[in-house]
């Protein structure tokens, strides 16, 4: 049977409503230095007000080391009455220090996604520290701009061993949308992970539907995960790249997200746009877009598929 595999447990794929599918509670690289997402009382308020908008759950796609609070996101998930998905995996090099990464390395990746997927996530981002008790949900992934390198060509070999091993799907950052083409070659092509359980993230980053429709036609999921001040200047193309994806028969296969990775990105806080909007502002677009049943089967029938998974 399949499930969905929250921080407070499996659920049947059916119970887990309106999502967000791609979207971050908490995250913290040194590249966003003073924009760390690390308060768990903004965080459950950000979540409270996704729920009030109508929204049921959230796919965290922060990877290890970066924050992502897995001790925490238990007692967050139920304060709020939202399911949390959480992820294993790594970013790209740059966010990690060289010597982290040579552990996890020396401990073998593959082990260790599979570790957190199967037994529970490490509580903190120390490799040596202790297990917090909820398990993973997904495998968290890059690519880099235009291309692969060696770090996230290992990254995505080792996450698709821990596929192999446990069914988790894996969700990819595309730097600027890019490279895409070159992930799922690697991933699907060379590596054998099948085409449903990728998900191919920040898509409306790189607005080119040729691709999209390229992308979409070897039946992976397509993530558009925006708006945001970092790449507003490709937000105003996300319904007309949505648009002709459904006109190519493809709407099965869209996810909507907010990866809001900023701490100025949470309304709870003040600041803009927020996991709400998705909700408050970006639905309503996509129902008038694409119809009242599209908006419904991106937002609820496509990512409990997505999500779901016959565990191993
Ligand atoms: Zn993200």
């Amino acid at each position: 049977m399949k499930t969905v595999r929250t921080v407070l447990g499996d659920i049947a794929p059916e119970r887990l409503g309106v999502t967000d599918a791609h979207d971050h509670l908490f995250f913290a690289a040194p590249a966003f230095a003073g924009q760390e997402l690390d308060d768990p009382a903004a965080a459950e308020a950000e979540l409270a007000a996704f729920r009030a908008v109508g929204g049921a759950a959230v796919a965290q796609w922060t990877p290890f080391g970066l924050g992502r609070n897995a001790a925490g996101l238990p007692a967050l998930s139920r304060a709020a009455g939202v399911h949390v998905v959480a992820a294993t995996g790594l970013h790209q090099a740059a966010h990690y220090a060289p010597a982290l990464l040579d552990r996890l390395r020396s401990d073998g990746l593959a082990a260790f996604f599979t570790a957190e997927l199967a037994e529970g996530m490490l509580a903190g981002d120390d490799p040596g520290g202790p297990r917090g008790g909820a398990k993973a949900g997904m495998i968290k992934v890059a690519g880099m701009f235009h291309g692969l390198d060696g770090h996230t060509r290992e990254v995505m070999t080792a996450a698709a061993r821990a596929h192999h091993a446990t069914g988790a799907p894996i969700g990819v950052h595309h730097e600027m949308g890019t490279a895409a083409v070159d992930v799922l070659a690697l991933l699907h092509g060379e590596l054998g992970v099948p085409v449903t359980s990728i998900l191919l993230g920040h898509l409306n980053r790189f607005p080119d539907s040729g691709i999209h429709r390229e992308l979409a036609s070897s039946g992976a999921f397509l993530a558009f995960d925006g708006p945001s001040r970092a790449h507003h200047a490709t937000d105003w193309r996300l319904l007309d790249c949505l648009t002709e994806l459904a006109a190519a028969g493809h709407t099965d296969q869209i996810l909507l997200g907010g990866d809001n990775v900023l701490a100025s990105a949470r309304a709870s806080t003040g600041g803009s746009p927020g996991i709400p909007y998705l909700l408050r502002v970006l639905r309503p677009r996509v129902a008038a877009a694409l119809g009242e049943d599209a908006a419904e089967a991106i937002l609820v029938a496509n990512p409990a598929r997505a999500f779901a998974v016959e565990w191993r």
